[in-house]
């Protein structure tokens, strides 16, 4: 009764995800039987699932040999999983993930942990699985395994197509993001920094009397006035910049030119790069139809699709076919299909495999074990050595079928164990379908350079942002000019000790540029002050001096970059910025920058967030060490 529940809740899954039965599943494999028990169920689930009233009829049949297995295995979980994982193995697919998520879906609390061990089983290469199977055994108290399986969770992102389009999407678009917002940020704090000093200078081209505001506002004019020619943000980032270039030492005017280089990096290649992954997986309908074959989720739609590209001669499309046929067990057109395909390519493993396999299963064991060398010449694999292994025993050639296995052994040992399990001596494997190909044809097809420039047109709607050329050529005209002008005039600052303004055409006397004349005696020349008065002022500027540094330390925590700047470490204060901004990043898009195509499940979050956190740990370890260069100096 408990399996039957099983089932039940599987098929309600299954067809809720509409993954396992097509309607043209009418003209599947003919041998397959039909189920008594559960056909009431599933003309009841399919009125449910508002799916049409003749794929309920269709039911009665398999879509694939793989369906099959696990409807017609012994009843159980593990039974079901064994026969089901081996069949797959058999026709080359290295994940059931229909079963998988079904298996996840439906599964009632209590059967959760077998359920999802067996999800592992039928997908390993499957994220969401692995994150299901973490959180049974989290449900179970068990937290090393939950540990142990959430990690293998975010290792399987690489191996699954989806999923790995996705996090590279994602990463890409928050590189990009991080590239962008970080120098601006910098530019922007440093040009804040340095305004006073500039608007100062500026005044004094006009008049001296000047009011300190109307100074400042001139200056705003002034670096508004890109933004005001169209320039855009970049227009008033790239004032800002002149200005820090200007008044900056050489260590700002090094940290700026990095700035300026990775704002460039930002905003072309990496961008472009991310919109392409973040279009990938729907820029080819024939590439997302193939990859839906391989999953094993076709609709009706993407077959047609498939249909008409294959007429047309292409590739992927004929492939995908091919391998539908082999799921199907159609042994002809999959015969005639394969070798179609070995004259394109003559030199693929996977097509040299199935066509060895098939002669295998005839009994011509020669012409198997020729296909077998000619593709283990290209790329040898554990599974393919198995199956020569296999076709050299069948041929009762010993010590080549020993040497074979030995050598299958050495290149995946849990795989040839998995292979071997059933003791059937005429079992032999089909290789997975060439997944690359359909990730080479989605990113090819991908247009990265629409969602590239539609962001960045928000940024630097002018010249500016025409081309990467247009941006470099700003920042080395603004960063040349800026260069120019700062040497033609004396810069004002302001006093270390007492925050008065020094500039020398205000000024009588000047001592430095770092300390004003008043300081310098009261500091360096005690015996020419009256000894109270000079008392007084020392009380005076340390009251001043403990103000100032509460309020710097207060914005220094608050705001990213403002302590490496007090340190006078404009390197430092940019590395806290862009710590600081992959930590929002990754916290803020911990869901992905587009949402997850349903393969990666809890392993993404639990990336982003980690990485968050050790960002989040640098950034203090970076602050902290700006907040005592600071105090030292
Ligand atoms: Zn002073
Ligand atoms: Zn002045």
């Amino acid at each position: 009764m408990r399996v039957l529940r099983v089932r039940a809740g599987l098929l309600l899954a299954l067809f809720a995800l509409g993954v396992v039965f097509s309607p043209y599943a009418a003209t599947a494999s003919p041998a397959a039987s039909p189920l008594p028990v559960l056909n009431p169920t599933v003309s009841a689930l399919a009125v449910d699932a508002d799916l049409p009233v003749d794929s309920v009829a269709g039911s009665q049949e398999y879509r694939s040999l793989v369906e099959r297995a696990w409807f017609e295995a012994r009843p159980g979980l593990e039974a079901q999983g064994s026969q089901t994982r081996l069949r797959a193995l058999e026709i080359g697919m290295a994940n059931v993930e229909g079963a998988a998520r079904a298996l996840i879906a439906s599964a009632p609390p209590e059967e959760a942990l077998a359920a999802s061990l067996l999800a592992v089983r039928l997908a390993p290469d499957l994220p969401i699985a692995h994150m299901a199977l973490a959180r049974a055994y989290w449900d179970a108290g068990r937290y090393q395994d939950t540990l142990v399986h959430a990690g293998a969770g975010i290792a399987a992102i690489p191996r699954h197509l989806e999923a790995s389009i996705w996090v590279v999407g994602s990463l890409l678009m928050m590189a990009a993001s991080v590239l962008i917002a970080g120098p601006l940020l910098f530019i922007l704090s440093l040009g804040i920094s340095l305004f006073s000093d500039a608007a100062h200078d500026l005044g004094d081209m006009i008049s001296r009397e000047m009011p300190s505001f109307a100074r400042a506002a001139l200056l705003f004019a002034l670096v508004l006035l890109p933004m005001v020619l169209g320039e855009g943000a970049a227009g008033f980032v790239l004032a800002l910049f002149a200005l820090g270039f200007a008044y900056g030492g050489s260590r700002h005017r090094m940290t700026l030119a990095l700035c300026a280089g990775l704002v460039v990096l930002g905003l072309y290649p990496t961008l472009r790069l991310a919109g392409t992954a973040l279009t990938a997986l729907e820029a080819d309908a024939t590439a997302a139809a193939a990859l839906a074959v391989v999953r094993g989720s076709e609709t009706p739609a993407q077959l047609d699709l498939l249909r008409q590209a294959d007429e047309k001669s292409d590739d992927l499309a004929s492939y995908a076919l091919a391998l539908r046929a082999r799921r199907r067990g159609e042994v002809e057109e999959m015969e005639r299909r394969h070798r179609l395909l070995l004259e394109q390519r003559p030199a693929d493993p996977v097509i040299l495999t199935t066509l060895g396999n098939l002669s295998f299963k005839r009994g011509e064991t020669q012409k198997a074990i020729e296909f077998y060398e000619r593709a283990s010449t290209i790329e040898p694999s554990a599974t393919l050595m198995f199956n020569l292994s296999q076709a050299y025993a069948s041929a009762f050639r010993m010590e080549e079928f020993e040497n074979t296995m030995e050598r299958a052994q050495r290149l995946d040992a849990e795989k040839v164990a998995e292979l071997s399990r059933q003791g059937d001596t005429g079992f032999v494997a089909d290789l997975p379908f060439p997944i690359m190909l359909i990730r080479d044809r989605m990113v090819a097809k991908a247009d990265g350079g629409a969602f590239s420039s539609t962001l960045s047109g928000l940024l630097a709607p002018g010249w500016l942002g025409r081309s990467w050329i247009n941006t470099v050529a700003g920042f080395l005209l603004a960063g040349l000019i800026a260069f120019v002008v700062a040497g033609l005039f004396q810069h004002a600052s302001r006093c270390a000790r007492c925050g008065r303004r020094i500039c020398a055409r205000c000024d009588d006397s000047m001592w430095s540029s770092d300390i004003c004349d008043g300081c310098h005696h009261l500091f360096h020349r005690p015996q020419r002050t009256d000894p109270a008065l000079r008392m007084a002022r020392l009380q005076e500027l340390r009251t001043r001096e403990a103000r100032v540094e509460r309020i710097h330390l207060a914005v220094s925590i608050i705001v990213p970059g403002v302590s490496g700047l007090l340190a006078k470490r404009p390197d430092l204060s940019f590395l806290s910025i862009i710590v600081c901004a992959w930590a929002v990043v990754l916290f803020v898009w911990r869901n992905g920058v587009v949402p997850d195509p349903l393969a990666v499940g809890g392993a993404g979050p639990l990336a982003f967030i980690l990485a968050g956190c050790a960002m989040t740990v640098i950034y203090i370890g970076v602050l902290i060490s700006g907040l005592m260069i600071r105090r030292s100096l």
